[in-house]
């Protein structure tokens, strides 16, 4: 069974920028996170965006 994959997707300027793997369990909608985005050189809101095959 493949684990959900989330990315973590900056929200100023679209990058995805983390991956994570979350439990099913823990799946409550999306998530938005504080994490240092490279492109824009700051810490910016992330968004989880959930992939799916
Ligand atoms: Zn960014």
């Amino acid at each position: 069974m493949a684990s959900d994959k989330f990315w973590l997707a900056c929200s100023v300027c679209g990058d995805y920028n983390y991956v994570t793997c979350k439990n099913k369990q823990n799946t409550q909608g999306k998530m938005k996170l504080m994490k240092y985005c490279p492109r824009d050189r700051k810490h910016t809101e992330h968004n989880e965006t959930r992939l799916r095959d």
